[in-house]
Formats: structure tokens, C-alpha cells, sequence
């Protein structure tokens, strides 16, 4: 094909859009960077694996159910979802991680000409799927690292359909209690979709914090975000669901592909929705490791912030992509932050006490210039 019809072919809004560069997988990664094993703490993967139930359902999936198409809309997990959050199971929607779920609600709401708003240091795939369907992500900078209410409604136009908050934010670490998060709504007054995407819902342990799912109800135009990714340890098998009223629901569902949920994941997450010792597991080992590690951090003089969530983010004195080859050639992956438009920070997942204990170990040796 001849590269100018090619080019008349792409949108102006594809040929500007930079593509993600996901990372290569383990054994390429320890083969070109010769180390024995990876860590891989730039994914805010769950170090406890998924809930015991959801290990059962995989180690005894019956290979022959693979050659069968999953249920096309989830029918028993949605159920489960139901009963669990006591919210009609037709006001669930299941997709291939919370990651689908963003196309699927800007797809239903956006046409030519119309935009989102969100915050310009948050979880950058809501402005990457906007922007490569054509559509105008307007971002807010962030307040004191956190979402900037104010700032949001002033940035609302009438071309504005939706509007993205990450709660708590991803990678600050900072959330919306429930005042905030009431008056921001009653200040949207129904005119725009809101967002709540509340990935890390389950590791949040605090009185102020909101459940958007008992939000619903009073705001017709909310739809909240979980991930079985993050607590849930599922994140290879990539499932995620929404929760609305009836009528945004089944707007959002005639955007969505049947069977994009296979049929194991759908198993696993609905057994995984029983196991709460799982999550006071993971809350503890969070809790302590996250103790550890800022104490670490301020021993070294790192300046820091750690808020909610099973990561945190720092400041180094070192360019993050420096650091990055750094701590990849010691066998530790974290996610550099320029990306996220924060120049020399770095994020890193929380994991087992002797992994981190060899990441400040690492750290300690890069700010030495021992490695
Ligand atoms: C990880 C993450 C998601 C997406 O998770 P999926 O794996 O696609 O379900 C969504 N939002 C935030 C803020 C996240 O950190």
C-alpha cells in the first residue's frame, strides 16, 4: 500500500496519538538484563495472589469449558454483584478489566466535537482512550496532589460529557471524603456522567472514605469503577465491572462486545467476592510494609507521599528513567513517573517484607551511585 494513501487513511487525532509502550514480558526482561528474577513492582499487583476461592476455581477449571463461549453478560457474577452491593444485577456491567469499561462509557456518551474532564496526574487511560477516539480530555491540574473540585467545575463546558475521578487517586495516594465528593455532585447537578473509579476501593480504611455504590441511588448520574485487578489479585485475567442506575447502564451496555469476559475469569471473580480475609490480609501487609518503607524513605532523606492505596510515589534527586535502568538491572521494576507528568517521581507497588526490603536496599545503593 502506498504510504500516502496510508496516510489518508488515519485520522488527525491517530496520527497524534503516541502509542503505549507496554513492558516486555519476564524472561526477556531477565535475559537482556541478566538477573535471575524480576519484581515486578510497577503494576500495583496484589503480592498475596487472589483469594484462596478464586485459586480453587483455576487450579480445577475443566480444560473442555475453554472450547465453550463465556455467558455474554456475566449472568452469574452480575448476580453476585447484586447481592453483595443490594443493587438490581441489571445495573452491573462486567468488561475485560475496568481499563474496557472506559471505552465502553465514552463510546455511549461522546460524539464529535465533545470532551471529558479529568485531573492531568491521574490514571492516564481515560485521557488516552478520549484522545484516541477523537475526543478532548480537558485536565485539571491537581490541588496539594489531589483531585481539585474547584477547578473541575470551572473547567466544565457545555461540550463536556463526562468527567473522571479516581478515588483515591492513582498514583497520589489522596482520595475525596464524603463531603467533598456530595457537594462536588450536587454542584454537577446531573448535567455531566461522573465517574467514581474506585480501583482501590477495597484497600481503603477509612471513616470519611464514600462507597459510590451507595451513592447511586441519589445520584442518577454516577457510575462507579471496581477492578478485580488490584485486592483481588485477578489481574491476569483481566476483569473489572461498573454500577449505575438501570437507564445509564443499559445506555453504556449497547456500546459493549459480548464474550469479551472469558469464562474463567468470570468463575474466579464471583468466588472471589466471599473472601474477606483476604482483604484484611492484604490491608495488614499493605499497612506494615507501607510503615516500613516510608521509614526507609526518610532515613534516606527521600521526600515522599503516601496516602491511600497499595503503592506510593517519591521524589528522587535522579532522572526516573535513569533510575528505572537502574533498578531493572537489579532485578526491580518500578513505574517511572514522567508519564504520568510528574518528572523524577517513581511509584512503587507494595509487596512482601523481603521484597521491599531489597528495594530500599537497591534504592540505597542508586542514591550512592553504587550501581
Ligand atoms: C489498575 C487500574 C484500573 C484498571 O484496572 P483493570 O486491570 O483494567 O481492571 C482502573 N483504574 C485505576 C485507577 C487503576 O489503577
Amino acid at each position: 500500500m502506498p504510504y500516502s494513501n496510508l496516510q489518508n487513511l488515519i485520522p488527525d487525532y491517530i496520527k497524534k496519538f503516541e502509542a503505549y509502550t507496554p513492558s516486555k514480558p519476564d524472561d526477556i526482561l531477565c535475559k537482556t538484563f541478566h538477573c535471575p528474577h524480576l519484581y515486578r513492582l510497577n503494576n500495583n499487583e496484589n503480592p498475596l495472589g487472589p483469594p484462596q476461592a478464586s485459586q480453587k476455581i483455576i487450579k480445577e477449571f475443566l480444560p473442555f469449558k475453554a472450547s465453550v463461549y463465556p455467558s455474554g453478560d456475566s449472568y452469574h457474577l452480575r448476580s453476585k454483584l447484586g447481592d453483595k452491593f443490594n443493587l438490581h444485577h441489571d445495573q452491573f456491567l462486567v468488561g475485560n478489566g475496568a481499563n474496557e469499561l472506559i471505552s465502553f462509557v465514552i463510546k455511549a456518551f461522546c460524539e464529535k466535537g465533545d470532551n471529558i474532564v479529568t485531573a492531568d496526574k491521574t490514571f492516564a487511560v481515560y485521557e488516552w482512550v478520549a484522545e484516541f477516539s477523537g475526543f478532548q480530555s480537558k485536565l485539571v491540574p491537581l490541588l496539594n496532589y489531589g483531585f481539585d473540585p474547584e477547578g473541575i467545575l470551572n473547567a466544565i463546558d457545555n461540550k463536556t460529557k463526562i468527567i473522571f475521578i479516581c478515588n483515591p487517586n492513582n498514583p497520589t495516594g489522596t482520595y475525596w471524603d464524603t463531603t467533598t465528593l456530595t457537594n462536588f455532585l450536587d454542584r454537577v447537578n446531573g448535567r455531566q456522567i461522573v465517574v467514581l473509579d474506585e480501583a482501590y476501593f477495597e484497600f481503603v480504611d477509612k471513616e470519611d472514605y464514600p462507597n459510590g455504590m451507595n451513592l447511586i441511588e441519589r445520584y442518577p448520574n454516577l457510575v462507579v469503577f471496581r477492578t478485580f485487578s488490584k485486592m483481588y489479585g485477578l489481574a491476569g485475567l483481566r476483569v473489572g465491572f461498573l454500577a449505575g442506575t438501570i437507564d445509564v447502564v443499559d445506555t453504556i451496555r449497547k456500546t459493549c462486545v459480548v464474550y469479551s469476559v472469558n469464562v474463567l475469569a468470570q468463575e474466579a471473580a464471583t468466588a472471589a467476592l466471599d473472601d474477606d480475609t483476604h482483604i484484611y490480609k492484604t490491608r495488614n501487609l499493605i499497612k506494615t510494609e507501607k510503615n516500613f518503607i516510608t521509614e526507609e524513605l526518610s532515613r534516606l532523606g527521600v521526600y515522599h507521599i503516601s496516602g491511600e492505596g497499595c503503592y506510593l510515589m517519591f521524589k528522587l534527586p535522579i532522572s526516573d528513567t535513569l533510575a528505572y535502568r537502574k533498578f531493572i538491572t537489579q532485578g526491580i521494576i518500578i513505574r517511572s513517573m514522567t508519564g504520568f507528568r510528574f518528572p523524577n517521581w517513581i511509584r512503587v507497588s507494595i509487596s512482601t517484607h523481603q521484597i521491599m526490603e531489597k528495594f530500599i536496599d537497591t534504592l540505597e545503593k542508586i542514591l550512592k551511585k553504587r550501581v
